[in-house]
């Protein structure tokens, strides 16, 4: 179908814009503005006609709110775009993308069009939308669009006639250590009010009044403006258990950051003068989501120690006769007691790698194990009511009380 005879069929229905004019036959005049080739084609009768007056420097370009194919749209663009600079300088980022949201009628009323003159050569209003104030928008910040991971996307909906944000979350990773016990690692609301704030809690809705979690993410949150985190750690200690050595990692996602270049350095050294030697991170740098799924699937042997107390006196023998029958021995661990009320119930193995006993006095003795990741090492001191097996209070033959537990090293993943 020859352009001058869609131009025709496309006048007859009713009133357009140039817009919507020159983007039915868009493809044929290829480098060419719709609106360039809608008012060019308007005041043609001939194809040659339309490439002379194609090639004029600054036509008459026709805009109206009665167009019947984008309902005056396009007479909003340059709203939309004043909108979309109030938005952008919200935000900070290194690259972004542009996309729209177009009022149903509009779409209904393209495609109906389409069922009538060839579709091939057109474009949807949407993408000539994408496009242009796209790429308006990139030379404004000298910055080129991103189609593929964008940092930030700006929807213009033109239904609701606002801009709407999404952003990529911020990952930031860390190794923390813990220096004082009694400190669960994440949030843990008031188990009286489920953390809506009550006396109990003095109005703060936590059960512990510390966390790794919040001692971590709160200067991280502040320094990128964020409202929102994910705290993801490769495992965890028990309460009151400190975590010594290197550290153990963990991912921050901060959700919808409004700044995404903090000063690690800065936000460390904040974070561990806030806490008031009650954790310490070091190693701060950036990271992304694929990281936080290995950190979360990876197996990694954990090293320990704990302080352990009998009822029976034991001596150097007893002591060397467990790391004997213990040293790369695998035990099965029946869900302990502690946690049963939310894990279920049932049998796993797990391998115990090295132990070290060394007594303390006839009733005391520390420990020093490397065990397979997710080994329950107060029942395998105890034996938990012979649901651990073998343990070191069954090899003993008296009740292992354990006393101190600490987590001296988080193993690489391929064992180092
Ligand atoms: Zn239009
Ligand atoms: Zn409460």
């Amino acid at each position: 179908m020859d352009t001058i005879t869609i131009k025709t069929k496309i006048l007859e229905k009713g009133e357009t814009c140039d817009h919507c004019l020159g983007r039915q036959v868009t493809h044929r005049y290829k480098g060419i503005k719709n609106e360039h080739i809608g008012a060019a084609i308007r005041h043609s009768n001939t194809e040659k006609e339309i490439k002379e007056k194609i090639e004029q420097e600054k036509p008459q370009i026709k805009l109206t709110k009665n167009c019947f194919l984008c309902k005056g749209l396009f007479t909003e663009t340059d709203k939309m775009y004043s909108k979309l600079l109030e938005e952008v300088n919200q935000w900070e980022f290194q690259n972004f993308l542009v996309g729209s949201k177009i009022p149903n009628e509009v779409v209904e009323q393209q495609e109906k069009l389409w069922t009538e003159i060839p579709p091939e050569d057109a474009e949807p209003v949407r993408r000539e939308i994408n496009r242009e104030l796209g790429k308006k928008l990139s030379q404004h910040l000298k910055m080129e669009p991103e189609f593929e991971e964008p940092e930030i996307v700006f929807i213009l909906n033109f239904e609701q006639k606002k801009v709407e944000t999404q952003v990529r979350s911020l990952y930031i990773y860390g190794k923390y250590r813990k220096l004082k016990r009694g400190i669960p690692q994440t949030k843990w609301p008031c188990t009286h009010c489920k953390g809506e704030g009550c006396e109990e809690c003095e109005q703060t809705g936590k059960q512990y009044k510390h966390t790794v979690e919040d001692l971590v993410a709160e200067n991280l949150m502040e320094a990128t403006q964020t409202k929102e985190h994910k705290f993801h750690g490769a495992g965890r200690e028990d309460k009151d258990a400190l975590m010594l050595g290197e550290g153990r990692p963990f991912v921050v996602e901060m959700v919808t950051p409004k700044r995404r270049n903090p000063d690690l350095e800065e936000v460390q050294e904040k974070i561990n003068k806030q806490s008031k030697g009650m954790i310490e991170v070091q190693n701060l740098r950036e990271s992304n989501s694929e990281e936080v799924v290995k950190l979360k699937s990876e197996k990694r042997d954990k090293t320990y120690e704990v302080w352990a107390e009998t009822r029976d006196k034991v001596t150097e023998k007893d002591l060397k006769k467990v790391e004997k029958q213990l040293e790369e021995q695998e035990v099965e661990q029946r869900t302990p007691t502690r946690v049963s009320h939310r894990r279920a119930d049932r049998v796993r193995k797990r391998k115990v790698h090295t132990i070290k006993l060394q007594k303390e006095n006839e009733n005391q003795f520390k420990a020093k194990i490397r065990a397979e990741s997710g080994t329950y090492i107060k029942e395998l001191i105890s034996g938990d009511y012979g649901r651990t097996r073998p343990s070191v209070a069954e090899i003993l033959k008296t009740q292992v009380t354990p006393k101190k537990l600490n987590v001296l090293k988080i193993h690489e993943p391929n064992n180092d």
